[in-house]
């Protein structure tokens, strides 16, 4: 961990864009209790196949005009040059400092990926058309992207979209430390110098957890899986016990030199102020 030390740490918070007006003010309310903590970004996440283009840019510009940097997930599957060319004017004519860029994943139904294949190309592009105009997060995968061939392969992968001109990296969730601690070693012996940053997935929900965890390829490990499984519908305590093992996690990342963290919020303040505070962060 200590090519991580040196970085000073950073807290964000990620948000989606809202449905309906009903679930707008479900995350005004929580942006509210958040921005009070200070984050040094947010960012709002982007639609498969960019179906939640609009709600995306009108996210940000919400968040911004609440005085927050706030960054735009952008994935490039399905997209053209040209498309991600516009978006990237939009977000420059914005004010708009990051963006976080991914591959995303091909919506059902879509059959060419369109100009982009990997995210290291939409890396490679948003530097060739803006320069340095924007600090670029990309996605790592200490648990290994469930559709790399082998670890090593994943590793390399990450190396080259990190040498393709990104800042930052913000990890899937995870529930083993030593699956980071591990990823963060491998990357220091690949030579990469880049904050990779922690992210913290809150348990609310743990059967849509679970579901979301088999499909994205984060483990939820037996002990903890069947810890929460045996809680039934007890969200009171699902949500306590989710709440003590995330706290753990974080202090113990932390502790060990992670370069911050950066919360999946899923739009609700409580779950993440509840750790904030028990991290003594505040
Ligand atoms: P890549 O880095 O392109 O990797 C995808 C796969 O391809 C990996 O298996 C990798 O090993 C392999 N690969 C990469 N480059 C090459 C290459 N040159 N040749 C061969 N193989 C290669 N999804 C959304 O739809 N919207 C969001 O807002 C969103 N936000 C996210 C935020 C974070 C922090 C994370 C961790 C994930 C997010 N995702 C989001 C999910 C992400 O889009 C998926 O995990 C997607 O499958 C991979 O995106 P990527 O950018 O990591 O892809």
């Amino acid at each position: 961990m200590e090519s991580q030390k040196k970085y000073p740490r950073q807290f964000s918070f990620e948000f989606f864009p809202p449905k309906t007006d009903q679930g707008k003010a479900k995350l005004s309310d929580a942006v509210d209790e958040l921005k009070v903590l200070e984050p040094r970004y947010v960012s709002v996440t982007f639609g498969a196949g960019g179906s939640t283009q609009q709600g995306t840019i009108e996210t940000v510009r919400d968040l911004m005009g609440r005085g927050l940097d706030a960054a735009p997930h952008l994935s490039c599957i399905g997209a053209t040059r040209e498309s991600i060319r516009e978006l990237l004017q939009g977000y420059v004519d914005m004010g708009v400092k990051r963006i976080v860029a991914l591959r995303g994943d091909m919506p059902s139904g879509m059959r060419e990926p369109g100009d982009f294949q990997y995210a290291n190309e939409l890396v490679e592009f948003i530097r060739e058309e803006t320069g340095d105009r924007f600090h670029l997060e990309v996605a790592a995968y200490p648990e290994f992207h469930p559709q790399a061939q082998s670890a090593d392969d994943d590793l390399a992968n990450f190396k080259r979209k990190c040498e393709a001109g990104a800042n930052a990296a913000i990890t899937q969730y995870f529930y083993n430390i030593d699956a980071y601690l591990r990823f963060v070693e491998d990357c220091q012996k690949r030579g990469l110098e880049l904050p990779i940053v922690p992210g913290i997935m809150p348990i609310i929900n743990f059967k849509q957890l679970a579901r979301f965890s088999d499909a994205c390829g984060a483990e939820i490990p037996r002990w903890l899986r069947w810890r929460l499984g045996s809680m039934g519908e007890d969200k009171e305590a699902i949500r306590a016990y989710g709440h003590d093992v995330n706290t753990e996690l974080c202090r113990r990342l932390l502790e060990a030199g992670a370069p911050g963290l950066h919360f999946y919020t899923m739009n609700q303040a409580g779950p993440t102020t509840a750790i904030w505070k028990a991290l003594g962060l505040s």
